[in-house]
């Protein structure tokens, strides 16, 4: 017997055909004597809705009640799912963020999980046999008692968050492919399925846009040591051996993974967009001058690369989130004059595509290899950035899957 969280993301709940799916693979693994806590999503395109009807009512409204609205999707699904599982004959209940309770930072629309009551759910496990069925995406700020959420995709930080509170020997997380896979296979058909990837490597992966899971619980399971594996909630219910190891990926500890490839996975990112100030003074200060104001606005700058200059005057280039872009610009026109720079110049259909693996770390040329293949498929590269285990390159978006098949294939990832 273990103790196990299943996480089922909005298109495995899509519709009550789907929630029955749901519950026979939570049958499955009941019969086979897990305890079982269940974390949902709400149903596919519903948090969209939700999110599009706040924007409609105001364009400019109170977070808190944003909450109160988006929260509502896990909601409906968490109770669909237990009066189908009571109905097939397993006990369940659900469980709303405030009820556990899952308690958070008060940041709304991103908050932070704090701390989970685990000790009640196990309660019911051994005292009951009862499945918990947590909704996803939602908790509550423990001073206002207002409801939270976690950002987009934050399901599987919820998921993550329980199975660290109920110390569950795996987090499983169901979704519309059988597992993280070397890019996107929805652009690259030729994606192979990785067996197990690290938790360095999918934090990167998922921060550069493989949106297979939330960055946040990537890192969560990290600090507190979640096994997470990556699965298909497609698979039929009846066909999967509760006691084999099903298709999936497992994300690990890098000494676990024994074939270690230079390159493991490709990602791409639509969600920034690129800024660049003409003829500014190559001198101490400007670059703060310049960062100094978009900080205090809020704004993460990402990559940034600055010319040398030859006649006292220099260019830097720079990205920001693509939804910060007309701020930031109007952030830089305000300090124009103070600053002093002829131009800003600004590109949105740009995309960051990156080359992630453990592997670099010992090896050279992987960045010569990826400018090499850019340059022969005639795909200009607008600004570059790197760390340890990742180079991220800044190319028109109109090259994006041409760029990503191109660099999967050079690294021979290519099934
Ligand atoms: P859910 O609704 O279950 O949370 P998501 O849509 O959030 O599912 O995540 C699954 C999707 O992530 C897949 O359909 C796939 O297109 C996308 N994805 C992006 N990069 C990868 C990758 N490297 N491996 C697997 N899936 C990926
Ligand atoms: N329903 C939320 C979203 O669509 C959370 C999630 O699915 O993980 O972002
Ligand atoms: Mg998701």
């Amino acid at each position: 017997m273990a103790r196990l969280v299943m996480k089922f993301g909005g298109s495995s709940v899509a519709d009550l055909d789907h929630i029955r799916n749901v519950a026979r693979h939570v049958e499955r693994e009941v019969k086979a004597g897990h305890e079982l806590a269940v974390v949902v999503s709400a149903m596919a395109g519903t948090t969209n809705r939700l999110v599009e009807w706040c924007r409609q009512a105001a364009a400019l409204h109170d977070a808190r009640e944003y909450d109160a609205v988006v929260a509502s999707g896990e909601q409906v699904t968490s109770g669909l799912l237990a009066i189908v599982l009571e109905d097939m004959g397993v006990s369940a209940r659900s469980w709303q963020g405030w009820q556990l309770p899952i308690l958070t930072s008060n940041a709304h629309g991103s908050a932070r999980i704090l701390d989970i009551n685990g000790a009640e759910l196990i309660k019911r496990f051994k005292e009951r046999k009862e499945v918990a069925v947590v909704c996803g995406f939602q908790g509550i700020h423990k001073e206002t008692g207002r409801i939270t959420t976690l950002g987009r995709g934050g399901s599987d930080t919820s998921a993550v968050a329980v199975a660290a509170a109920i110390h569950a020997e795996r987090c499983d997380i169901y979704t519309d492919v059988d597992g993280v896979y070397t890019t996107d296979p929805d652009i690259e058909e030729r994606a192979r399925r990785l067996d197990k990837i690290a938790y360095e490597e999918m934090l990167e992966m998922a921060s550069l846009g493989a949106k297979v899971l939330q960055v946040r619980s990537v890192e969560l399971a990290m600090q507190r040591r979640v096994r997470i594996f990556v699965r298909s909630s497609f698979d039929r219910p009846e066909d999967i051996d509760p006691h084999g190891v099903p298709p999936g990926t497992l994300i690990c500890d890098e000494e676990e993974i024994v074939e270690n490839q230079v390159v493991t996975g490709i990602a791409f990112s639509k969600d920034e967009a690129q800024i660049s100030i003409r003829r500014l003074a190559d001198k101490p200060g400007v670059a703060a001058a310049l960062f100094g104001p978009l900080a205090d606005a809020h704004i993460n700058v990402d990559m940034i690369v600055q010319n040398i200059s030859a006649d006292g005057l220099t260019d830097i280039t720079f990205t920001v989130p693509i939804v910060d872009y007309e701020r930031a610009k109007d952030v830089l026109k305000k300090v124009k004059a103070k600053v002093g720079f002829s131009a800003i110049e600004g590109a949105a259909d740009v995309v960051k595509v990156s080359i992630i693996g453990v592997g670099m770390r010992s090896h050279a040329g992987v960045a010569a290899t990826a400018f090499k293949a850019l340059a022969e498929r005639g795909i200009n590269i607008r600004a570059i950035s790197t760390s340890e285990i990742k180079i991220s390159i800044l190319i028109d978006a109109a090259f994006t899957e041409l760029a990503v098949r191109t660099l999967h294939s050079v690294y021979g990832l290519d099934r």
